[in-house]
């Protein structure tokens, strides 16, 4: 069975990543959604995504408490 992903940010689990040549290494993935700049990104299933949203929600909701 194979399982249907997405490639998500691992920050923020949101899939509004796109590509942005970076010079010397090449390129990095750019997310719309937190900002997060890097080439690293998380090939995730629904769950998994839907957690890193999560997570993500948690720590903004954290940083207004604060
Ligand atoms: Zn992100």
């Amino acid at each position: 069975m194979k399982e249907k992903t997405t490639k998500v940010c691992p920050i923020c689990g949101s899939p509004k990543l796109y590509y942005e040549v970076g010079g010397k290494i090449g390129f990095v993935y750019h997310c719309k959604n937190c900002g997060y700049i890097g080439s690293f990104i998380i090939e995730a299933n629904e769950e998994m995504a839907q957690a890193l949203k999560d997570e993500y929600a948690k720590k903004q909701g954290d940083e207004i408490n604060d």
